[in-house]
């Protein structure tokens, strides 16, 4: 028996990341001479341009991709990022990690995390994350990549990459050009839909199509519009989840400058009084942005705090306007809404390409057939929105913990109401140091551990078992630990010398 009704076109409507992406998932994963995948790209409508820092899952698409990491690293002017470096979050002139893959190991079948509080709570003066191997990487601006087979004390620093997000679409285009995917240069002026609701034609203003058709037709369509969410908003209607009473911030100044001799293996977020600033190091250049409150701070002033804090600028700064939330639906009848047209949570943690990403490998795996059951789509959806919940409360914790009341900004933190979610999760950490157990929760329990202790909020009492392990052998475990992390870390590459290595291969 086959099935007729598989779907056999596909049309993408955006050529930002999330578009090529997208193609790149489908090609990699459909046969082309069965399956049509066409990409459109309007030529009046740029691309965002930011979406530069990434987390983990960004090597681990590359590789599902079977994409040579050196070979994509030399084309989009990437560097290595360990994780985040924040500064002024907690109070002025305090500093703290979130880095990636683990800090420290089970001891006695329990938590470091909860080793580490007993020591913290008796006056102990080891940070959390002096446990981290990427921190003690990244202190250095060191950087390698660990030889699977060789077992190093800095073996569990995972990592990710900042790069150029056009380099990175013109990568990714090229690559879904050699699987067959057919590129349309054109603008999207009308969609049309069928009896039954589903999306069937897209008009073009002009087209490069066989015949210069300007129309075009599909099994089914995927929204990667940006913020004009051309085909699930316009068109569909789906209404968008405002989040901005959650996470307020509304308005990003980016603008490029000069790198300085050392090049960062992390990314810097500087909280500022009326948001925070990045600076995502490139092989050529530094991004930088300050992502900030519109209620608090115009966009002359924001642009000022930009110019006085960054030397050298390359470009002029340019203001880019969000809206924190998600689409009520990212998936509708025929319609997959992918990247900023299926929401956003702002930048903080580097998570809008993990969403793209993981948008499209829910989707692989729940493909159906041209009838689109509302089985599947109610699956996906329900997926979907649990990613968010989880990194919207992530994003939430770094605000809501600071002890910042120097301005307007900062005080309304101190009152402004937080997720029911996040609030069960942080009543639950007060106690023991208890984290909220979700296995798909992106960021992972050390990530939730390097915020609480990053940011001073500790839990009234360490697990209660702790006590049966023995102290002083553990607290002496911790000073060799601590010790052999940090020699490690010296032995490794410069991370600008990695990168030339790596550049010249
Ligand atoms: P866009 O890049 O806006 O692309 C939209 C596409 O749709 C374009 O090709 C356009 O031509 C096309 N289009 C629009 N209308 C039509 C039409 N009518 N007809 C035909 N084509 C059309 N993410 C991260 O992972 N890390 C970060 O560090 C990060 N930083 C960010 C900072 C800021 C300030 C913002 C706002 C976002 C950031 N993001 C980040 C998110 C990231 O930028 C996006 O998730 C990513 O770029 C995907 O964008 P997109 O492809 O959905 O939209």
């Amino acid at each position: 028996m086959q099935n007729s009704n598989a779907i056999q076109s596909f049309v993408i409507v955006g050529g930002g990341t999330a578009g090529w992406i997208s193609a790149a998932i489908l090609a990699r994963n459909l046969p082309s001479q069965n399956v049509q995948i066409t990409l459109i790209e309007s030529p009046n409508v740029p691309t965002i341009g930011v979406g530069e820092a990434t987390i983990p899952s960004m090597v681990d698409l590359l590789r599902y991709l079977k994409i040579p990491l050196d070979d994509f690293i030399q084309k989009t002017n990437a560097t290595f990022k360990l994780g985040i470096e924040f500064t002024n979050w907690l109070t002025l002139d305090h500093k703290y990690w979130h880095p990636f893959g683990h800090v420290g190991n089970h001891i006695d079948g329990k938590p470091f995390y909860q080793h580490w509080l007993k020591h913290h709570l008796n006056d102990g003066s080891f940070q959390f994350c002096d446990f981290s191997p990427a921190v003690h990487l990244a202190r250095q601006n060191r950087f390698f990549i660990q030889n699977t087979q060789q077992k190093t004390p800095l073996n569990d620093a995972a990592f990710a990459l900042h790069f150029d997000a056009t380099l990175v679409a013109e990568y990714l285009k090229q690559y879904c050009l050699k699987l067959g995917v057919k590129r349309v240069e054109s603008h999207v002026c009308d969609v049309i839909s069928d009896e039954r609701g589903f999306i069937s034609t897209l008009h073009l203003t002009h087209s490069n199509l066989k015949g210069a058709s300007k129309q075009i037709s599909a099994d089914f369509f995927i929204d990667c519009s940006g913020q004009n969410a051309l085909l699930i908003g316009k068109k569909l209607r789906i209404a968008y989840q405002n989040w901005q009473h959650f996470l307020p911030v509304d308005k990003a100044v980016v603008a490029q400058s000069k790198l300085g001799p050392n090049i960062p293996p992390y990314t810097k977020s500087i909280a500022e009084k009326s948001g925070w600033r990045w600076q995502i190091p490139l092989q050529n250049r530094m991004g930088n942005g300050y992502v900030f409150c519109s209620d608090f701070c115009s966009d002359e002033q924001a642009i000022e705090v930009l110019q006085n804090n960054v030397d050298n600028l390359l470009s002029e700064p340019r203001i880019i306007k969000f809206t924190t939330g998600k689409r009520e639906k990212s998936w509708y009848k025929n319609c997959l809404a992918v990247g900023l047209s299926a929401g956003f949570l702002e930048p903080l943690e580097s998570t809008g390409i993990y969403l793209i990403m993981k948008a499209m490998l829910n989707f692989i795996e729940l493909m159906p057939d041209k009838t689109c059951p509302a089985h599947n789509t109610d699956e996906f959806n329900r997926l979907m929105d649990n990613e968010f919940i989880n990194i919207r409360d992530f994003i939430v914790l770094h605000y809501c913990l600071s002890k910042r009341t120097d301005s307007a900004f900062w005080q309304m933190w101190q009152t402004l109401t937080i997720p029911a979610e996040l609030k069960q999760k942080i009543q639950l950490f007060e106690n023991f140091g208890r984290l909220y157990h979700n296995p798909q929760d992106l960021f992972a329990q050390d990530s939730w551990y390097a915020i609480y202790a990053g940011m001073g909020k500790n839990p009234n009492q360490y697990d209660p078992f702790i006590d049966f392990s023995n102290f002083p052998v553990i607290e002496k475990a911790f000073k060799q630990s601590y010790h052999l992390l940090l020699q490690s870390a010296a032995h490794a590459p410069m991370h600008n010398e990695f990168l030339q290595v790596n550049a010249e291969k």
